[in-house]
């Protein structure tokens, strides 16, 4: 067959305009479907912040990461972790370039939107056993009702000790349900302004309806489930205070699709980042000190001393000069900073051709498309925004093309209706050179987010691309 010539439009539009590929024509369907697979997995195993802690920590020590307290020497080559209230990680490859070097840091955060516990949650009502709740994150709260949910946390009793509770996950136990009013009778309800459709004080979780029998007992259901509570558990009402007990959706991660080029699941924001940044940092081969930093606390505004916003980082590292044999002082640690690269691993949303008027379609991230290179967040004005250097937007960009990475420059939507931030304005703070990068979702917030398995497997390629980065 004769070569088709090409028009010489085409030879210059090829040279000279953005071209934006499906993931999937990038070929490598083999190592998607399987590193696909054991993301799956990795969902269904970590539904809490301690689920994804204890994860890390467990794996990585198989993997021969120790924790960096009882390392004495700098030697290139070894793996040393940290864990922080159970909830925060850190973990990290000393390279032939040390610490002082600067260092190259994949953060992300392992916290997702919630429905958590109130402190004094157990009432009720109308013969119905309830628990009150308080949501974590910003959560359409419509969304959660007449969901099967689990519930997983802590509590500890007046002697300290600790109970590990989990209910919801295996096929024999119970799920627990916020129960949705009915249509017949949602007259008023439907005339509510949406984000009010559901309001955080209807929240409210069925968990019993048998009541104890004695005929001298007020509130008989409440009292036979807090005997259940004590038999199976050991608990009493009082130990509900020094608790943390969430709960989430009671539902498995699954192909997405007749294709089954998507995965569903609970908590990919931002799970996702913290499974391959993670599988990325054991196969990696680095240059640099690498770190993979897993923060808490990202969904409520990087607060509290396990978020982006804690002085972890300034500790880990200081040890990391430590060991270096550096003398470690506050203008040691910022130069550290001020010469590290980050990459603020965190979802974005992707362009829902449902609602197409939220967003700029072509400064949108679409499914399915490679990963979002996100110069700036914030909203408004790009307030509360990290701004990315164009110096360093040109670093990334070039190593993703360098490693035939796909990749699409994008915005959350459209300017003026929303906006959000991640932990990297936080990170940019300490004087690192920050930008935000990522899967993009469907549905992020939601029981049930939708993800590409072609942008989850050249993430990958990306973050290790990164962390083997040798200047
Ligand atoms: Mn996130
Ligand atoms: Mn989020």
């Amino acid at each position: 067959m004769a070569k088709e010539t090409k028009t010489k439009g085409q030879l210059l539009q090829k040279k000279l305009s953005k071209i934006d590929k499906s993931a999937w024509e990038f070929g490598k369907k083999q190592e998607i479907i399987l590193f696909s697979k054991d993301y799956k997995d990795f969902l269904s195993e970590c539904k809490t912040e301690r689920d994804v802690a204890e994860f890390l920590v467990k794996n990585a020590r198989k993997e021969g990461f120790k924790d960096i307290d009882v390392v004495r020497k700098y030697k290139e080559g070894l793996k040393v972790y940290s864990v922080f209230n159970k909830k925060l990680v850190v973990l990290g490859i000393l390279g032939k370039k040390k610490p002082s070097d600067g260092l190259k840091i994949i953060g992300s955060h392992l916290d997702s939107p919630r429905i958590d516990l109130k402190p004094n949650p157990l009432y009720e009502d109308q013969g119905i056993g309830l628990l009150k709740t308080h949501y974590y994150g910003g959560i359409k709260k419509y969304q959660w009702v007449n969901v099967p949910l689990e519930l997983k946390g802590v509590v500890f009793t007046n002697d300290e000790k600790k109970i590990d509770i989990s209910i919801g996950s295996k096929k024999e136990d119970p799920v627990f349900v916020i129960s949705d009013l009915l249509p017949h009778l949602g007259k008023d309800q439907a005339n509510r302004k949406g984000y009010k459709v559901v309001e955080g004080e209807e929240l409210n979780v069925l968990i019993g309806n048998i009541p104890f029998e004695d005929e001298k007992i007020e509130e008989k259901v409440k009292l036979n489930i807090l005997k259940i509570l004590n038999e199976q558990y050991g608990i009493k009402e009082e130990d509900l205070v020094s608790a943390e007990l969430e709960l989430v959706p009671a539902l498995e991660p699954r192909d997405v699709g007749l294709d089954r080029s998507m995965i569903g699941g609970y908590g990919q924001d931002d799970r996702s980042h913290v499974f391959i940044s993670f599988k990325a940092l054991l196969t990696a081969n680095p240059t640099y000190t690498v770190l993979t930093c897993f923060f808490d606390k990202e969904e409520i505004g990087s607060e509290s001393s396990t978020g982006a916003q804690s002085l972890f980082l300034e500790n880990f590292v200081s040890k990391l000069l430590d060991l270096e044999g550096c003398e470690v002082k506050y203008s040691t640690l910022s130069e550290v900073f001020r010469k590290s690269e980050v990459l603020s691993a965190d979802v974005d949303g992707a362009f829902n051709p449902t609602y197409p008027d939220v967003h700029d379609p072509k400064n949108s991230t679409r499914l399915g498309h490679g990963l979002c290179l996100t110069k700036y967040t914030g909203s408004g004005g790009k307030y509360n925004a990290n701004d990315a250097h164009a110096e360093y937007v040109s670093k990334i960009r070039t190593l993703y093309n360098q490693n035939k990475v796909p990749w699409q420059a994008g915005e959350l939507g459209k300017v003026d209706f929303g906006g959000g931030g991640t932990i990297a304005a936080y990170l940019a703070h300490r004087g690192m050179n920050v930008i935000d990068t990522g899967i993009s979702v469907l549905g992020m917030h939601s029981p049930y987010e939708i993800s590409s398995k072609a942008d989850i497997y050249q993430a990958f390629r990306a973050f290790s691309a990164f962390l083997n980065l040798k200047k």
